[in-house]
């Protein structure tokens, strides 16, 4: 009896009408077989005399897991029957809720999870509950848009949520919370939400950052009379970095898949994309080399593969570096004198930014730091990565919320309103 008081303890079960009467341990998992019993209550409907009737057939209530092994509680819960007009009553608990299979702190742990960012699958496998439940957790999290404000600066993005299906997120560029996720990205649907807001609500916009290929600019000087709109910068070195990127995969995919050129490009990717200013001189043991180096002497042997990849190499630093001292004169005069000699992905981009040069040269006058977007950016690929559940939008929608929009420390609010 000891022993078994004690094992409610370690569970943490603070209902005293629950007794454990056996304790089994199948090497796989561990079951906890318990009776709930307590004073007959009074009749719910007639407020009669009740009388203990028989125990309930056993419910089994998958638990969080006791020192590594799985752990189920088999209980079975006392009957009441009324003397007067005959009605049933079964017992209840904290421990779960009526007509619920899944225990109180099961869930609890669920949305503790779910906070913390925790794959779908992997919380249902690490918790022995059905996805769905995890899922019905999720549903439970109810966000709302709050129509009296909008901040001063937006950062308007889209991201794919499945293949094919694009939705549109606004974001506050200083808090990072997330001001809208929409079900689509076409202008009649960014423009239906937006109008929800009054117009003085709307004026208070003052800056609002997008991609360079967006075709959000008209719409979104129609419905933000006061707003500036601006390239955002984050964007502006993904384009250049990921040309960069094509370029070196374009070259590697000339050499033999076996070669030692081909493996050292695959390998090495990161170093060429990186700034050149922030290449550590540190030596590590290189198996691919059979020696030591520094990164800077390995992007060295990288270049020396092939005179192509090493113009367009030097081009891309150069190009990064008058971009982050905000060298404007510098940088275009650059695109402008190489565009015709460049390998065509480099051309396209530079098009591009030719043709946005305004709106280029407004994203360099700006303060704002590109971390955050940065920031969200790897947030979200995080979340599509894990991204089981999101054939439905809203999943994909609130798992983004919840990750942005809840503080940590308003976590146990949270938890505790659950
Ligand atoms: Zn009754």
């Amino acid at each position: 009896m000891e022993q078994l008081n004690f094992i409610t303890n370690i569970l943490g079960i603070k209902d005293k009408n629950i007794i454990i009467l056996d304790y089994l341990d199948s090497g796989t998992h561990k079951e906890i077989i318990a009776k709930l019993d307590y004073p007959t209550p009074k009749c719910h409907s007639c407020h009669g005399q009740m009388a203990k009737y028989d125990f309930q057939k056993e419910s089994k209530i998958p638990y969080l897991e006791c020192a590594g092994y799985k752990t189920l509680i088999r209980l079975r819960k006392r009957r009441f029957r009324c003397k007067v007009c005959g009605k049933m009553a079964v017992s209840e608990t904290s421990l779960v809720k009526k007509n619920h299979q899944i225990a109180t702190i099961v869930k609890q742990k669920i949305t503790q999870k779910l906070i913390e960012k925790v794959p779908m699958t992997s919380i249902a496998e690490s918790l022995s509950v059905s996805t769905s439940t995890v899922i019905r957790q999720l549903h439970k999290f109810k966000f709302k848009t709050n129509l009296n404000y909008l901040p001063e600066h937006m950062n308007w993005d889209e991201y794919g949520f499945k293949k094919g299906k694009m939705s549109f997120i606004a974001q506050d560029y200083d808090t990072r919370k997330i001001v809208a996720i929409l079900d689509g990205r076409t202008q009649a649907t960014i423009r239906n939400h937006f109008l929800r807001y009054s117009k003085q609500v709307r004026s208070c916009v003052k800056v609002i950052t997008m991609d360079m290929f967006s075709p959000y600019y008209d719409i979104a000087r129609k419905l933000f009379p006061n707003a500036k709109i601006v390239l955002d910068r984050f964007h502006i070195v993904q384009h250049l970095s990921r040309a960069m990127n094509r370029i070196r995969i374009q070259i590697m995919n000339q050499f033999d898949r076996r070669s030692h050129e081909y493996k050292a490009l695959k390998r090495y990717w990161k170093l060429i994309q990186q700034d050149s200013r922030k290449l550590s001189d540190k030596r590590f043991y290189r198996p691919i080399f059979r020696s030591h180096l520094a990164n800077k002497e390995v992007l060295e042997k990288l270049l020396s593969y092939s005179q192509e990849l090493r113009q367009h190499y030097d081009l891309y630093q150069l190009l990064l570096f008058h971009f982050q001292e905000k060298q404007t004169d510098h940088f275009f005069s650059l695109i402008e004198e190489t565009i015709s000699s460049v390998n065509p992905i480099f051309q396209t981009v530079f098009k591009t930014f030719l043709k946005d040069k305004d709106k280029i040269m407004n994203a360099l006058e700006l303060p704002y730091s590109n971390a955050k977007l940065e920031a969200t950016n790897n947030l979200i690929k995080v979340i599509k990565r894990n991204a089981f559940g999101f054939r439905n939008f809203d999943n994909f929608k609130t798992r983004i919320l919840i990750a942005l929009n809840i503080k940590k420390e308003r976590t146990n609010l949270v938890l505790s309103r659950l």
